[in-house]
């Protein structure tokens, strides 16, 4: 898997900042930085998540797709934010087994490698907190 710079570039604001942006009038939420909400028509507001939350269930990934391979074995986690959305994300530091329930809190981290372009990829994931 290659690393797409215009994704990330899309997305931006989601992965580095925790942002996304949210209808007024339906109140959907988006990842990608839209002006207007698609299904409305209504100007979008761009707001931070909650950086803390807890967790609530989880599950570990042997096999890794290609370019991940340094950070094997990888956890990833569904997360209830203090505002009660929810979001899928990368648990970091696992010392031992996650339990679900425990708290946790959003981390910037690099999150792969691209070999060809040499490109690093950073997202925000979940850790202990
Ligand atoms: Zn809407």
């Amino acid at each position: 898997m290659e690393i797409s710079p215009a994704h990330i570039w899309r997305n931006k604001h989601y992965r580095y900042r925790f942002e996304v942006n949210v209808c007024p009038k339906c109140g959907r939420a988006f990842r990608e930085n839209v002006e207007r909400c698609p299904k409305c028509g209504e100007r979008t507001t761009r707001v931070r998540l909650p950086l803390n939350g807890k967790l609530l269930s989880w599950t570990k990934i042997v096999q890794v797709p290609d370019g991940y391979e340094d950070f094997a074995p990888m956890y990833v986690g569904l997360v209830e934010l203090e505002d009660g959305n929810r979001v899928i994300a990368k648990l970091v530091d696992v010392l031992e087994e996650p339990k679900e329930g425990q708290e946790v809190e959003a981390v910037l981290r690099r999150i792969r490698v691209d070999g060809q372009s040499g490109l690093i990829e950073y997202a925000l994931c979940f850790r202990p907190s």
